[in-house]
């Protein structure tokens, strides 16, 4: 029997304002995602692909529809078991970087640690975050010595700081050069293919299809392309 997908989600529907200026920002999005998928979201601005990430991680409610992320149901999890969820098996990237400037790299990559009560080795750990990535002789500056591509390097050592089953990313490679930007989907290749992570990447880096099992399209707060529910796919690492 196949496990469980990492995501599945069933007629995902959400809305924003009130009355005459409500929009419908998800109409009815269903999609499964199978343990150790690259799964790349494109589609353009406003058609809800930042939504839909930020309701997989459990940053934003759904309105209808089930959300089923690495076995917990969000509609029945109470708050402390999503915030555990979150913490504990999801990484987030985001496009801005979103580091705090008073703290030192190591600071910011071992952030996730002070949201977990009795946790070990932070700095130890917290360093082989940063040497995964590049960084092992940043520890102790400050974010805003470093480049583009080493802030975002740094982000990306503090997502996966707790080891996350689920990587999720949002426009990751938006402000970087091309360049940096193609030394980051190298990673996230490596990611998935040597450490099997899933990931979840909204992008509009052409190259991003690349190294993807599969990319999907929305359009107005639905999928247009790319498949509704995954059953054909059978790829990924077991
Ligand atoms: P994308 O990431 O594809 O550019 P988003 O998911 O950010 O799209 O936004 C989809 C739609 O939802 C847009 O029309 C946007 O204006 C609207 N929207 C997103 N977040 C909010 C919010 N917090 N309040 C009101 N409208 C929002
Ligand atoms: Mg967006």
């Amino acid at each position: 029997m196949a496990a469980d997908p990492v995501i599945q989600l069933e007629s995902v529907r959400k809305s924003y304002g009130e009355g005459a200026g409500k929009t419908q920002v998800l109409r009815g999005v269903s999609l499964s995602v199978p343990r150790g998928e690259l799964i790349a979201l494109v589609g353009q601005s406003g058609s809800g692909k930042s939504t839909l990430l930020n309701i997989v991680g459990g940053l934003d409610k759904a309105e209808g529809g089930t959300v089923r992320v690495l076995g917990l149901d969000y509609r029945a999890a109470r708050e402390p078991e999503l915030a555990r969820l979150r913490n504990a098996k999801i990484g987030f990237v985001f496009q801005a970087f979103n580091l705090l400037d008073h703290l030192t790299c190591l600071g910011n990559v071992t952030l996730p640690a002070s949201f977990a009560r009795g946790a070990k080795d932070v700095d130890k750990r917290g360093m082989e975050a940063l040497g995964r990535v590049g960084l092992g002789d940043y520890a102790a500056r400050k974010p805003s010595e470093l480049s583009g591509g080493q802030k975002q390097r740094v982000a990306i050592a503090r997502a996966l700081f707790n080891r996350p089953e689920l990587l999720l990313c949002d426009e990751p490679t938006g402000n970087l050069d091309s360049a940096t930007g193609h030394e980051v989907i190298e990673f996230f290749k490596e990611l998935n293919q040597k450490d099997g992570v899933t990931l979840m990447i909204v992008t509009h880096e052409r190259r991003m299809s690349t190294i993807a099992q599969r990319v999907i399209t929305m359009r107005d707060g639905a999928i247009v392309e790319g498949d509704l529910a995954g059953d054909e796919h059978t790829g990924g690492p077991a």
